[in-house]
Protein backbone atom coordinates (compact mmCIF):
# COMPACT_ATOMS: atom_id res chain seq x y z
CA UNK A 1 0.00 0.00 0.00
CA UNK A 2 1.40 3.60 -0.75
CA UNK A 3 0.80 6.21 1.63
CA UNK A 4 0.38 9.57 -0.04
CA UNK A 5 2.58 11.33 3.15
CA UNK A 6 5.14 9.25 1.45
CA UNK A 7 8.14 11.36 0.13
CA UNK A 8 8.49 9.67 -3.19
CA UNK A 9 4.88 10.47 -3.94
CA UNK A 10 4.65 13.61 -2.49
CA UNK A 11 5.39 15.86 -5.49
CA UNK A 12 3.85 19.42 -5.82
CA UNK A 13 0.58 19.22 -8.70
CA UNK A 14 3.08 19.56 -12.25
CA UNK A 15 3.58 23.09 -12.84
CA UNK A 16 3.45 24.43 -16.39
CA UNK A 17 4.00 27.89 -17.74
CA UNK A 18 1.06 27.48 -20.00
CA UNK A 19 -2.29 27.04 -17.96
CA UNK A 20 -5.40 24.96 -19.02
CA UNK A 21 -8.30 25.82 -20.80
CA UNK A 22 -10.95 24.16 -18.96
CA UNK A 23 -11.15 24.54 -15.40
CA UNK A 24 -9.25 22.00 -13.63
CA UNK A 25 -11.21 19.70 -10.89
CA UNK A 26 -9.76 19.62 -7.21
CA UNK A 27 -11.52 16.37 -5.36
CA UNK A 28 -9.31 16.94 -2.45
CA UNK A 29 -11.04 17.01 0.92
CA UNK A 30 -8.23 17.68 3.04
CA UNK A 31 -5.30 19.93 2.30
CA UNK A 32 -1.48 19.19 4.27
CA UNK A 33 0.01 21.84 5.78
CA UNK A 34 3.43 22.67 6.44
CA UNK A 35 3.79 23.17 10.33
CA UNK A 36 1.59 24.37 12.80
CA UNK A 37 2.87 28.03 12.41
CA UNK A 38 1.26 27.74 8.87
CA UNK A 39 -1.70 26.70 9.65
CA UNK A 40 -2.10 29.51 12.44
CA UNK A 41 -1.51 31.92 9.52
CA UNK A 42 -3.77 30.36 7.72
CA UNK A 43 -6.58 30.13 10.10
CA UNK A 44 -5.99 33.68 11.07
CA UNK A 45 -6.41 34.84 7.59
CA UNK A 46 -2.84 35.83 6.99
CA UNK A 47 -2.42 33.17 4.46
CA UNK A 48 -5.01 32.35 1.49
CA UNK A 49 -5.18 28.84 2.26
CA UNK A 50 -7.89 25.69 1.58
CA UNK A 51 -7.89 23.20 4.85
CA UNK A 52 -10.67 21.04 4.56
CA UNK A 53 -13.42 20.52 1.81
CA UNK A 54 -16.51 21.70 3.39
CA UNK A 55 -14.73 25.06 4.70
CA UNK A 56 -14.19 25.70 0.98
CA UNK A 57 -12.38 24.16 -2.18
CA UNK A 58 -11.56 25.68 -5.59
CA UNK A 59 -13.75 24.49 -7.68
CA UNK A 60 -16.63 26.05 -5.24
CA UNK A 61 -14.72 29.79 -5.38
CA UNK A 62 -14.19 29.63 -9.19
CA UNK A 63 -18.09 28.71 -9.40
CA UNK A 64 -19.47 31.60 -7.13
CA UNK A 65 -16.85 33.90 -8.32
CA UNK A 66 -18.54 33.14 -11.66
CA UNK A 67 -22.56 33.51 -10.53
CA UNK A 68 -21.37 36.98 -8.39
CA UNK A 69 -20.50 38.38 -11.99
CA UNK A 70 -23.44 37.57 -13.23
CA UNK A 71 -25.75 38.60 -10.08
CA UNK A 72 -23.77 41.99 -9.95
CA UNK A 73 -22.72 40.46 -6.00
CA UNK A 74 -19.92 40.07 -4.14
CA UNK A 75 -18.49 36.84 -2.03
CA UNK A 76 -21.34 34.69 -2.60
CA UNK A 77 -21.50 30.74 -1.36
CA UNK A 78 -22.12 28.04 -2.93
CA UNK A 79 -24.27 25.67 -0.96
CA UNK A 80 -25.30 21.90 -1.65
CA UNK A 81 -28.57 22.22 -3.07
CA UNK A 82 -31.08 25.48 -3.39
CA UNK A 83 -32.72 24.72 -0.39
CA UNK A 84 -29.37 24.75 1.61
CA UNK A 85 -28.98 28.40 0.05
CA UNK A 86 -32.21 28.91 1.39
CA UNK A 87 -31.75 27.66 4.57
CA UNK A 88 -28.54 29.59 4.73
CA UNK A 89 -30.46 32.77 4.04
CA UNK A 90 -33.03 32.47 6.70
CA UNK A 91 -31.13 30.70 9.61
CA UNK A 92 -28.03 33.04 9.00
CA UNK A 93 -29.96 36.14 9.69
CA UNK A 94 -32.94 35.19 11.96
CA UNK A 95 -33.85 34.12 15.49
CA UNK A 96 -35.96 32.92 18.04
CA UNK A 97 -38.75 35.41 18.31
CA UNK A 98 -38.36 36.88 14.87
CA UNK A 99 -41.43 37.12 12.04
CA UNK A 100 -40.21 35.78 8.73
CA UNK A 101 -42.79 36.90 5.79
CA UNK A 102 -42.36 34.70 2.69
CA UNK A 103 -44.35 35.10 -0.49
CA UNK A 104 -47.36 32.88 -0.95
CA UNK A 105 -46.44 30.94 -3.98
CA UNK A 106 -42.46 30.09 -2.90
CA UNK A 107 -41.05 26.69 -4.02
CA UNK A 108 -42.49 23.75 -2.22
CA UNK A 109 -40.19 22.67 0.26
CA UNK A 110 -39.14 26.54 1.21
CA UNK A 111 -43.12 26.80 2.41
CA UNK A 112 -42.22 23.39 4.52
CA UNK A 113 -39.20 25.14 5.84
CA UNK A 114 -41.62 28.47 6.43
CA UNK A 115 -44.61 25.93 7.73
CA UNK A 116 -42.62 23.21 9.88
CA UNK A 117 -39.32 23.60 10.64
CA UNK A 118 -38.53 27.80 11.44
CA UNK A 119 -41.69 27.51 13.71
CA UNK A 120 -39.93 24.35 15.43
CA UNK A 121 -37.32 27.26 16.50
CA UNK A 122 -39.29 29.79 17.29
CA UNK A 123 -39.25 31.82 14.44
CA UNK A 124 -43.04 33.10 13.70
CA UNK A 125 -43.74 32.56 9.75
CA UNK A 126 -46.52 33.93 7.52
CA UNK A 127 -47.20 34.17 4.08
CA UNK A 128 -48.41 36.91 1.96
CA UNK A 129 -49.11 38.10 -1.94
CA UNK A 130 -45.69 39.52 -3.34
CA UNK A 131 -47.63 40.56 -6.47
CA UNK A 132 -49.36 43.43 -4.30
CA UNK A 133 -47.10 45.86 -2.14
CA UNK A 134 -49.83 46.58 -0.20
CA UNK A 135 -50.52 42.86 0.85
CA UNK A 136 -47.27 42.52 1.81
CA UNK A 137 -47.01 45.69 4.46
CA UNK A 138 -50.50 44.90 5.54
CA UNK A 139 -48.75 41.48 6.58
CA UNK A 140 -45.57 43.45 8.80
CA UNK A 141 -45.14 42.48 12.50
CA UNK A 142 -43.55 44.38 14.51
CA UNK A 143 -40.40 41.89 14.78
CA UNK A 144 -40.64 40.46 11.29
CA UNK A 145 -37.17 40.68 10.48
CA UNK A 146 -36.84 39.56 6.70
CA UNK A 147 -39.32 38.92 3.97
CA UNK A 148 -38.70 36.03 1.67
CA UNK A 149 -39.96 36.41 -2.28
CA UNK A 150 -39.43 34.51 -5.48
CA UNK A 151 -39.32 36.92 -8.62
CA UNK A 152 -41.36 34.94 -10.80
CA UNK A 153 -43.09 32.08 -8.54
CA UNK A 154 -43.76 28.67 -9.47
CA UNK A 155 -45.98 27.34 -11.16
CA UNK A 156 -48.61 30.12 -11.69
CA UNK A 157 -45.45 32.42 -13.03
CA UNK A 158 -46.60 35.36 -11.00
CA UNK A 159 -44.84 38.57 -11.19
CA UNK A 160 -43.50 39.91 -7.60
CA UNK A 161 -43.16 43.64 -7.50
CA UNK A 162 -39.98 43.44 -6.37
CA UNK A 163 -38.78 47.58 -6.24
CA UNK A 164 -41.62 48.59 -4.74
CA UNK A 165 -41.17 45.51 -1.90
CA UNK A 166 -37.29 46.64 -1.69
CA UNK A 167 -38.46 50.50 -1.54
CA UNK A 168 -40.89 49.34 1.65
CA UNK A 169 -38.31 46.52 3.29
CA UNK A 170 -35.45 49.57 3.02
CA UNK A 171 -37.73 51.92 4.80
CA UNK A 172 -38.28 49.63 7.90
CA UNK A 173 -35.26 48.12 8.17
CA UNK A 174 -36.22 44.58 6.96
CA UNK A 175 -33.86 42.36 5.14
CA UNK A 176 -35.09 40.71 1.54
CA UNK A 177 -33.99 38.13 0.21
CA UNK A 178 -35.19 37.16 -3.33
CA UNK A 179 -34.51 33.41 -4.96
CA UNK A 180 -34.04 34.52 -8.19
CA UNK A 181 -34.30 30.76 -9.63
CA UNK A 182 -36.93 31.06 -12.29
CA UNK A 183 -35.62 34.48 -13.80
CA UNK A 184 -32.21 34.11 -14.08
CA UNK A 185 -29.94 37.05 -13.61
CA UNK A 186 -29.90 37.27 -17.48
CA UNK A 187 -33.94 38.60 -16.63
CA UNK A 188 -33.36 40.32 -14.14
CA UNK A 189 -30.53 40.81 -11.12
CA UNK A 190 -32.64 41.20 -7.88
CA UNK A 191 -29.32 43.11 -5.66
CA UNK A 192 -30.06 46.06 -8.57
CA UNK A 193 -33.28 46.21 -7.91
CA UNK A 194 -32.88 46.44 -3.82
CA UNK A 195 -33.07 43.15 -2.67
CA UNK A 196 -30.40 42.22 0.25
CA UNK A 197 -30.28 38.93 -0.10
CA UNK A 198 -30.05 36.71 -3.89
CA UNK A 199 -30.61 32.82 -3.91
CA UNK A 200 -30.69 30.24 -6.82
CA UNK A 201 -31.11 26.59 -7.00
CA UNK A 202 -28.30 26.09 -8.96
CA UNK A 203 -29.43 22.75 -10.29
CA UNK A 204 -32.26 24.12 -12.30
CA UNK A 205 -30.79 26.85 -15.42
CA UNK A 206 -28.04 27.84 -14.29
CA UNK A 207 -26.22 24.55 -14.29
CA UNK A 208 -28.56 23.50 -17.18
CA UNK A 209 -28.36 20.00 -17.69
CA UNK A 210 -29.49 18.11 -14.83
CA UNK A 211 -26.71 16.35 -13.00
CA UNK A 212 -25.60 18.49 -10.37
CA UNK A 213 -27.31 19.80 -7.45
CA UNK A 214 -26.31 23.25 -6.02
CA UNK A 215 -27.42 26.23 -4.52
CA UNK A 216 -25.92 29.99 -4.34
CA UNK A 217 -26.41 32.63 -2.03
CA UNK A 218 -24.87 36.20 -1.86
CA UNK A 219 -26.04 39.02 0.08
CA UNK A 220 -24.92 42.90 -0.19
CA UNK A 221 -23.83 43.26 3.28
CA UNK A 222 -20.49 41.87 4.20
CA UNK A 223 -21.41 40.85 8.06
CA UNK A 224 -24.55 38.99 6.60
CA UNK A 225 -22.55 37.11 4.00
CA UNK A 226 -20.37 36.11 6.97
CA UNK A 227 -22.80 34.57 8.81
CA UNK A 228 -24.24 32.77 6.08
CA UNK A 229 -20.51 31.04 5.19
CA UNK A 230 -20.07 30.16 8.85
CA UNK A 231 -23.35 28.70 8.90
CA UNK A 232 -22.47 26.81 5.99
CA UNK A 233 -19.17 25.43 7.25
CA UNK A 234 -20.90 24.42 10.68
CA UNK A 235 -23.86 22.79 9.31
CA UNK A 236 -22.38 21.04 6.32
CA UNK A 237 -24.26 23.04 3.98
CA UNK A 238 -21.35 23.08 1.41
CA UNK A 239 -21.17 21.67 -2.39
CA UNK A 240 -18.93 19.22 -3.49
CA UNK A 241 -16.21 19.60 -6.46
CA UNK A 242 -17.68 17.50 -8.78
CA UNK A 243 -21.26 18.93 -8.85
CA UNK A 244 -19.26 22.75 -8.66
CA UNK A 245 -17.26 21.67 -11.98
CA UNK A 246 -20.30 20.41 -13.49
CA UNK A 247 -21.98 23.36 -13.12
CA UNK A 248 -19.21 25.87 -14.05
CA UNK A 249 -18.89 23.91 -17.73
CA UNK A 250 -22.46 24.39 -17.72
CA UNK A 251 -22.27 28.78 -17.18
CA UNK A 252 -20.59 28.35 -19.99
CA UNK A 253 -23.54 28.10 -22.60
CA UNK A 254 -25.93 29.45 -19.97
CA UNK A 255 -26.80 32.45 -21.89
CA UNK A 256 -27.21 30.64 -25.18
CA UNK A 257 -29.33 28.41 -23.54
CA UNK A 258 -31.61 30.53 -21.87
CA UNK A 259 -31.99 33.11 -24.93
CA UNK A 260 -32.72 29.98 -26.53
CA UNK A 261 -35.19 28.54 -24.18
CA UNK A 262 -36.94 32.29 -23.71
CA UNK A 263 -37.22 32.10 -27.53
CA UNK A 264 -38.75 28.57 -27.51
CA UNK A 265 -41.45 29.84 -24.70
CA UNK A 266 -42.43 32.87 -25.84
CA UNK A 267 -43.36 31.08 -29.22
CA UNK A 268 -44.78 28.04 -27.32
CA UNK A 269 -46.74 30.75 -25.20
CA UNK A 270 -48.51 32.14 -28.04
CA UNK A 271 -48.99 28.96 -30.12
CA UNK A 272 -50.61 27.52 -27.05
CA UNK A 273 -53.05 30.69 -26.65
CA UNK A 274 -53.80 29.45 -30.12
CA UNK A 275 -55.06 25.68 -29.30
CA UNK A 276 -58.83 24.60 -28.96
CA UNK A 277 -58.99 22.71 -25.53
CA UNK A 278 -56.15 25.59 -23.91
CA UNK A 279 -58.30 27.41 -21.25
CA UNK A 280 -55.64 29.43 -20.33
CA UNK A 281 -51.80 30.72 -20.69
CA UNK A 282 -49.38 32.09 -18.49
CA UNK A 283 -46.55 33.68 -19.62
CA UNK A 284 -45.05 37.31 -18.10
CA UNK A 285 -44.37 38.43 -21.46
CA UNK A 286 -48.20 38.07 -22.88
CA UNK A 287 -50.50 40.99 -22.71
CA UNK A 288 -52.94 38.51 -21.31
CA UNK A 289 -50.53 38.06 -18.21
CA UNK A 290 -52.15 39.22 -14.72
CA UNK A 291 -48.76 40.36 -13.77
CA UNK A 292 -48.08 42.23 -17.52
CA UNK A 293 -47.22 45.68 -16.40
CA UNK A 294 -45.01 44.49 -13.00
CA UNK A 295 -43.25 41.65 -15.39
CA UNK A 296 -42.48 44.50 -17.80
CA UNK A 297 -41.18 47.35 -15.56
CA UNK A 298 -38.95 44.31 -14.09
CA UNK A 299 -37.66 41.95 -16.74
CA UNK A 300 -38.21 44.56 -19.76
CA UNK A 301 -38.05 42.71 -22.82
CA UNK A 302 -37.17 39.30 -21.22
CA UNK A 303 -39.58 37.14 -20.33
CA UNK A 304 -38.67 33.72 -18.80
CA UNK A 305 -38.27 29.79 -19.98
CA UNK A 306 -41.44 29.02 -17.90
CA UNK A 307 -44.89 28.25 -19.53
CA UNK A 308 -48.06 27.08 -17.66
CA UNK A 309 -51.11 26.67 -18.96
CA UNK A 310 -54.47 24.92 -18.20
CA UNK A 311 -56.46 22.39 -20.31
CA UNK A 312 -60.30 21.40 -20.30
CA UNK A 313 -61.39 17.86 -18.33
CA UNK A 314 -59.94 15.51 -15.66
CA UNK A 315 -57.44 13.08 -14.87
CA UNK A 316 -58.29 11.48 -17.88
CA UNK A 317 -57.50 14.48 -20.00
CA UNK A 318 -54.37 15.10 -18.46
CA UNK A 319 -53.28 11.33 -18.36
CA UNK A 320 -54.09 11.41 -22.41
CA UNK A 321 -52.15 14.40 -22.87
CA UNK A 322 -48.54 13.35 -20.33
CA UNK A 323 -49.05 9.68 -22.58
CA UNK A 324 -48.99 11.84 -26.00
CA UNK A 325 -46.33 14.11 -25.17
CA UNK A 326 -43.81 11.22 -25.77
CA UNK A 327 -40.97 13.65 -26.76
CA UNK A 328 -41.26 15.70 -23.88
CA UNK A 329 -40.00 14.18 -20.75
CA UNK A 330 -42.61 13.99 -17.77
CA UNK A 331 -40.59 15.18 -14.71
CA UNK A 332 -40.92 17.14 -11.96
CA UNK A 333 -37.83 20.06 -12.28
CA UNK A 334 -37.09 22.65 -14.57
CA UNK A 335 -33.97 24.36 -16.39
CA UNK A 336 -32.86 20.72 -18.14
CA UNK A 337 -31.61 21.57 -21.35
CA UNK A 338 -34.41 19.93 -22.74
CA UNK A 339 -37.99 21.01 -22.39
CA UNK A 340 -39.72 18.91 -19.32
CA UNK A 341 -43.23 18.74 -18.65
CA UNK A 342 -44.78 18.56 -14.92
CA UNK A 343 -48.27 18.61 -13.51
CA UNK A 344 -48.47 20.09 -10.12
CA UNK A 345 -51.64 18.46 -8.68
CA UNK A 346 -49.75 15.58 -8.35
CA UNK A 347 -46.32 16.38 -7.84
CA UNK A 348 -45.20 20.00 -6.41
CA UNK A 349 -48.09 20.74 -4.72
CA UNK A 350 -49.95 17.23 -4.25
CA UNK A 351 -49.69 17.86 -0.28
CA UNK A 352 -51.95 20.83 -0.47
CA UNK A 353 -55.70 20.41 -0.47
CA UNK A 354 -58.05 20.57 -3.63
CA UNK A 355 -59.28 23.83 -2.80
CA UNK A 356 -55.91 25.35 -1.37
CA UNK A 357 -54.85 24.45 -5.03
CA UNK A 358 -58.26 25.74 -6.36
CA UNK A 359 -56.75 29.57 -4.48
CA UNK A 360 -54.00 29.91 -6.46
CA UNK A 361 -55.09 28.64 -9.43
CA UNK A 362 -54.31 25.48 -10.11
CA UNK A 363 -56.57 22.92 -10.58
CA UNK A 364 -56.25 19.29 -12.41
CA UNK A 365 -55.52 20.73 -15.95
CA UNK A 366 -52.96 22.75 -14.87
CA UNK A 367 -49.53 22.07 -16.55
CA UNK A 368 -45.82 23.51 -15.97
CA UNK A 369 -43.63 23.77 -18.95
CA UNK A 370 -39.59 24.03 -18.41
CA UNK A 371 -39.06 25.06 -21.88
CA UNK A 372 -35.62 23.63 -23.54
CA UNK A 373 -33.62 24.29 -26.36
CA UNK A 374 -35.38 22.05 -28.84
CA UNK A 375 -36.50 23.19 -32.39
CA UNK A 376 -39.10 25.48 -31.99
CA UNK A 377 -41.42 23.46 -34.24
CA UNK A 378 -40.88 20.51 -32.87
CA UNK A 379 -42.20 21.38 -29.52
CA UNK A 380 -44.91 23.36 -30.85
CA UNK A 381 -45.77 20.20 -32.64
CA UNK A 382 -45.77 17.86 -29.49
CA UNK A 383 -47.68 19.80 -27.57
CA UNK A 384 -50.38 20.57 -30.12
CA UNK A 385 -50.83 16.87 -30.75
CA UNK A 386 -51.16 15.99 -26.85
CA UNK A 387 -53.59 18.93 -26.24
CA UNK A 388 -55.90 17.39 -29.49
CA UNK A 389 -54.98 14.01 -27.87
CA UNK A 390 -56.86 14.84 -24.82
CA UNK A 391 -59.46 16.97 -25.91
CA UNK A 392 -60.41 13.59 -27.84
CA UNK A 393 -60.97 11.46 -25.07
C1 LIG B 1 -35.70 23.84 -7.19
C2 LIG B 1 -35.90 25.10 -6.45
C3 LIG B 1 -35.37 25.28 -5.17
C4 LIG B 1 -34.62 24.17 -4.45
O1 LIG B 1 -33.45 23.84 -5.11
P1 LIG B 1 -32.75 22.38 -4.96
O2 LIG B 1 -31.48 22.57 -5.72
O3 LIG B 1 -33.68 21.38 -5.53
O4 LIG B 1 -32.54 22.18 -3.50
C5 LIG B 1 -35.58 26.48 -4.53
N1 LIG B 1 -36.28 27.47 -5.12
C6 LIG B 1 -36.79 27.34 -6.36
C7 LIG B 1 -37.55 28.47 -6.96
C8 LIG B 1 -36.62 26.16 -7.06
O5 LIG B 1 -37.14 26.03 -8.30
Amino acid sequence: MTNRSDPARRQPWPQSASRPVATPLQPSVVYASQSPDALDAQYEGRASCYTYAREGHPNADVLARAIDAMEGAEGGLVTGSGMAAVTAALLGSLRAGDHVLGGDQLYGRSLRLMAEELPRLGIETSLADPTSVAAIEAALRPHTRMVLIETVSNPTIRVADLGGIARLCTARGILLAVDNTFTTPRACQPLAHGADIVIHSVTKLLAGHSDATLGYVAAKDPRIADRMRVLAVTMGLTPSPFDCWLAERGLLSFDLRYDRAEANAKALADALAETKGVTRVLYPARFDHPDHNTAAALLGPRGSHMVSFVIEGGRAQTNALVEAADGINFAPTLGDIGTTLSHPATSSHRALSVEERAAIGIGEGFFRVSVGCEDAGFLIDQFRTAIGAATAV
